[in-house]
């Protein structure tokens, strides 16, 4: 048996052949990945010849296709489908790849050639992409470390292999303390509040741990829980938030409370090596934002209206009680204000988001019209789980766009949250396809029943579409520049607009139609979601913030700093009274030992990035509602301008194309009651 990741992909669009893929192929592959190319780098250092882009920067993009190839696929599947076999080689994998990644980076010799085609830049005729991958690669390496002296190289080599193992240990930590603190439900009595379906999945969730007859409420990822509102028992509703927060923090082998001060201080540390203050300072140096004081100011703005506005809807949620509420009855409490001033029922509006009539006539046919795109399923291609759909993307003269996979569902081999994930990277270089994959965690009805979407979900939904786009439509040359691989404080923004469309009057009247009735949603319900969609902003920003700014203030320390702090509740305290976001009943959206974003998912100093992108978003809702909404002239526009430059232009810069000007900040205000 030849292993399936040696050679490029036979299937259509360059599909990931799965149905041939085995868990015992992913070491080797990595092996061979890893040798390969090193060989092709060792070929780039040693050319006799002048480095020019041709032997040098492209030839660095065209390196690695063996790695490229089993790196997509495996993590795709240690997060939507792991097993013991894949976890463990996750772990054993992490240093190797922060090791290798280095080895590359760090290699003078090949940084020395970069820097000459750098410095030449002007005299090489180099097209507008060649010449801003060439800055980029140099700014890159730089920022890793190439221009250190060989000692603090070493010491670099171990921090980064160190840090990666530790934030893999935290991620692994965090998935099963969340199965383990799932809440076991015995008398259905106490379920009063949720609906039939919701009710089934918690037995069938049950079922699936072998406690047949019980129900059991999956945890999700932040601090509350989308059932926190709907459930009429205040003890069960406690004993979920309780569960919630106490993740990673409660003794034993999955607390993630060490391994937290120690990726803080060792973050630190390495920021220092490499010349800057903090975490927080290097990180932003290589983003849009450009330093924490950018990001500190964005923040403080939004800060203090965002607690005045919590506070004052916590008054209004007491009135309606009659008591002091807690964290758990939030939603709860919400959710009635909702219903009886707003005349909004969310759980009443469920039966008429059913999933295959959202993702077909809501999801597909908005970008449909903006941009054209057409999706056909392909049973005849299989996915990585029996769950994994594949549809064939096309454009309106029927060009080929690429694969989008969907897989919905969650289980417990999969992580939490939601995301977007290449399985093929589009370049012309490569001669590659695009092949996407949208992950989501929607609980799965049983197989005679329908399943019904929160109106959270359905959000969500276009939300990670709006990535999958991003990714599908980019057209670029090299690699580096693919689909999504933009500033992480730019990458939010394509899939926040995408969320304006759902509410889009032409794209719910076509999806949001009731399951058994055919009946369409009421225009009253309709009417009052809109009207109310400032509703509870207070809390949504300052949960949101609290925990934007808790990732900037283990980010902002020193090493020395950071070696000084000992007690993790401690500091989460501190910080947040410091902004004044310390309020009892609205915790931080994620506490730091169950923060996956910042200690394991790839934001660290960068959760700011959602609200920074949402500047953006904002303004170009504005512009879409100003200039005739959803039409195919707006949407070529952004197409052309935006989603297909994918990370080939300055963000900004493409920014200022699409919009004629920079973002202003207004538009965020007035949208999040913050003006
Ligand atoms: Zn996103």
């Amino acid at each position: 048996m030849t292993n399936p990741f040696l050679s490029p992909s036979t299937l259509p669009y360059s599909l990931p052949p799965f149905a041939s893929i085995t868990d015992d192929d992913y070491g080797p592959a990595f092996d061979a990945g890893f040798a390969e190319q090193l060989a092709e780098v060792e070929a780039i250092a040693t050319d006799p010849a002048e480095p020019t882009f041709e032997n040098t920067v492209a030839a660095l993009e065209r390196s690695g296709a063996i790695l490229t190839r089993v790196q997509h696929v495996f993590f795709n599947k240690t997060s939507s489908d792991s097993t013991e076999a894949t976890d463990a080689l996750e772990l054993e994998l992490a240093p190797r790849l922060a090791a290798h990644a280095d080895a590359i980076r760090l290699d003078p010799r090949l940084f020395a050639r970069l820097r000459s085609v750098h410095e030449r830049r002007d005299a090489l005729d180099l097209t507008a992409e060649q010449r801003y991958l060439v800055e980029r690669l140099v700014a890159e390496a730089t920022r890793s470390g190439a221009a250190l002296a060989d000692d603090d190289k070493v010491r670099l080599r171990d921090l980064n292999g160190r840090l990666s193992t530790l934030s893999t240990r935290f991620e692994k930590n965090l998935l099963a303390d969340t199965n383990d603190l799932a809440v076991v439900v015995d008398d259905v009595a106490e379920l009063d509040g949720l609906d039939a379906g919701a009710i089934a999945a918690a037995a069938e969730a049950a079922r699936e741990r072998g406690l047949e007859g019980r129900y059991v409420i999956t945890l999700v990822l932040f601090s509350g829980h989308p059932y926190l509102a709907s459930l009429t028992d205040e003890g069960l509703r406690d004993r979920i938030m309780q569960a919630s927060l106490s993740r990673g923090r409660r003794g034993g082998d999955h607390d993630n409370r060490e391994l937290v001060l120690e990726i803080a201080r060792l973050r630190a540390e390495r920021a220092e090596l490499l010349g800057f203050a903090s975490h927080a300072a290097y990180v932003t140096a290589g983003e849009t934002a450009g330093t924490p004081g950018a990001v500190a100011d964005l923040l403080g703005r939004l800060a203090p209206p965002a607690a005045r506005n919590a506070r004052a809807e916590q008054a209004e949620l007491e009135r309606v009680a009659g008591r002091t509420i807690r964290a758990s009855d939030w939603a709860f409490y919400t959710e009635r204000v909702r219903a009886e001033e707003h005349d909004v029922d969310t759980a009443a509006m469920r039966p008429y988001f059913e999933a295959e009539r959202v993702l077909q006539d809501g999801v597909f046919f908005a970008a449909g019209l903006l941009y054209g795109l057409r999706f056909a399923e392909r049973a005849d291609l299989t996915g990585y789980h029996p769950d994994a759909r594949v549809f064939e993307v096309t454009d309106a003269d029927g060009g080929d766009v690429g694969l989008y996979v969907l897989d919905l569902y969650t289980r417990d081999s999969k992580r939490g949250g939601a995301w977007m994930n290449p399985l093929v990277s589009q370049s012309s270089l490569t001669g590659l396809p695009t092949v996407v994959v949208n992950n989501l965690n929607v609980p799965k009805p049983p197989a005679d029943q329908p399943t019904l979407l929160t109106l959270d979900e359905v959000t969500t939904f276009f939300h990670e579409f709006g990535h999958a786009l991003h990714g599908l439509v980019a057209r670029v040359t090299y690699p580096s520049f693919s689909g999504t691989n933009v500033f992480r404080d730019f990458v939010e923004f394509p899939s926040q607009v995408n969320e304006m469309w759902m509410l889009w009057p032409e794209v719910l009247a076509n999806y949001a139609v009731h399951h058994e009735t055919g009946d369409r949603l009421p225009q009253r319900l309709v009417d009052a979601l809109l009207a109310s969609q400032g509703f509870n902003q207070g809390f949504e920003t300052s949960e949101y913030l609290a925990a934007a700014l808790l990732d900037q203030a283990w980010h902002a320390l020193s090493s020395a700093e950071a070696a000084a702090v000992t007690d993790v509740e401690a500091f989460e305290q501190e910080a947040l009274a410091a902004v004044g976001l310390d309020l009892a009943s609205v915790p931080t959206r994620y506490s730091s030992t169950y923060f996956a974003h910042t200690f394991s998912g790839g934001y660290d100093a960068g959760y700011y990035s959602y609200i920074w992108s949402e500047v953006l978003d904002a303004d170009t809702v504005e512009w879409f509602e100003q200039n005739g909404g959803l039409t195919r002239d707006n949407g070529d526009r952004f197409r052309a301008r935006l989603l297909g430059v994918g990370g080939a232009k300055d963000p900004l810069e493409a920014y200022r194309d699409f919009r004629g000007r920079d973002a202003r900040v207004e538009p965020l205000l007035a949208r999040r009651g913050l003006a």
